[in-house]
């Protein structure tokens, strides 16, 4: 009850006992048991600083559409960074004649990018329509679709850095940020919230970034199963693969051709699609997607990750690794 008051005198709208799978697409979590959704970047700096004070321990969601929530909840504070964004909180600035840069919040939902962009003719986050989530938690995990992910985009991220017990207030360039596929600097270390960040886009015609846009909602709405999920499970394989089970089935080197393995390939060959435990189900559809049929625990979902991966290993000897958060 004490650190509840402590940290109700600090922040008042803090609440106890809040269910987390209503913060998650896969509708799966248990309780936290201190929750915020944190109105702005100063609330945030303020939460994590009492937090801090108070020697508990503390996490930051965004869109909750890439983190498979515990069901056993969480023993600190867990604060929501993610709120919605009004058309005047949009401003392109003007680099030169090509070029603008747009301030975007760490808590903007996703989709608010991509059309205001569209919004306002300017091009570069049409792949991103139809993804889940906030500006912040894409950067963490350097989101992407059909060959583009945000990083490409990122000019400068405003971080808080939590060290030593203190928080600091910096800016990463792209080069800090250490973007790869699905990785960043952020998603290796949880200390470094993303609050703003400066996004690149170029002057275009509205009606081709519609069209674009049209066209990969297309792509995604044939290729994506409904339901409860938080998308792909694991990241695509980029390394070796021994000669032997490149012979036995070709399609890899077209993969590698390509750039990468298909996780959801993989997985298909080992015969895993529609395979359920308890509530969860891999998906017939696509087999990278998890979906929650309704009841299913955290448990059931790392039983059919362990499952996959185990299955992947022995037929392909390829270690699949996980692309969501664990919390
Ligand atoms: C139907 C569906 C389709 C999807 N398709 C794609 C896709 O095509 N491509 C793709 O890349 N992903 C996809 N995803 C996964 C997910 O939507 C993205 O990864 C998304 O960018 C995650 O954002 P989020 O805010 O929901 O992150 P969350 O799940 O809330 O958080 C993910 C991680 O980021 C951290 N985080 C959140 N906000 C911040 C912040 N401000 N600062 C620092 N860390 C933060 C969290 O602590 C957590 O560790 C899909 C998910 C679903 C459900």
């Amino acid at each position: 009850m004490k650190i509840l008051e402590e940290l109700r005198k600090c922040i008042p709208e803090v609440k106890e006992n809040i269910e987390l799978k209503d913060y998650s697409t896969f509708k799966i979590g248990g309780k936290a048991k201190y929750f915020l959704i944190s109105k702005n970047k100063k609330e945030l700096k303020s939460a994590i600083k009492k937090a801090i004070e108070l020697g508990i321990n503390w996490k930051i969601l965004g869109g909750g559409s890439n983190t498979l929530i515990n069901s056993n909840g969480f023993d600190g504070l867990v604060i929501v960074f993610k709120n919605s964004a009004v058309k005047d909180d949009f401003v392109p600035i003007k680099l030169d004649e090509e070029n603008y840069y747009v301030e975007t919040r760490g808590d903007w939902p996703l989709f608010f990018l991509v059309n205001e962009s569209a919004e306002n003719n300017l091009s570069g986050m049409e792949w991103a329509v139809g993804i889940p989530g906030t500006v912040g938690g894409a950067i963490n995990g350097n989101a992407g679709a059909f060959n583009q992910s945000i990083g490409d985009s990122i000019e400068e991220v405003e971080v808080l850095e939590i060290k030593n017990d203190f928080v600091f207030e910096k800016y990463f360039t792209k080069n800090d940020c250490d973007f790869s596929y699905r990785n960043s600097i952020f998603k290796k270390n949880n200390n470094l919230i993303i609050l703003s960040a400066k996004i690149k886009l170029e002057k275009s015609d509205t009606k081709k970034i519609k069209e674009k846009i049209k066209e990969n909602i297309e792509r995604r709405s044939s290729k994506q199963p409904k339901g409860f999920s938080v998308g792909s499970i694991f990241k695509n394989y980029i390394g070796v693969v021994d000669k032997e089970i490149i012979n036995q089935y070709p399609e890899i080197k077209t993969f590698q051709e390509k750039g990468s393995i298909s996780a959801g390939y993989l997985i298909e060959e080992c015969g895993l699609r529609g395979v359920s435990v308890g509530g969860a189900t891999i998906s017939s559809e696509h087999a990278n997607f998890i979906i929650n049929n309704g009841n299913a625990s955290s448990d059931d979902v790392w039983a059919l990750i362990d499952l996959i991966k185990k299955q992947v290993k022995n037929k392909f000897k390829i270690n699949l690794e996980e692309e969501i958060i664990i919390f």
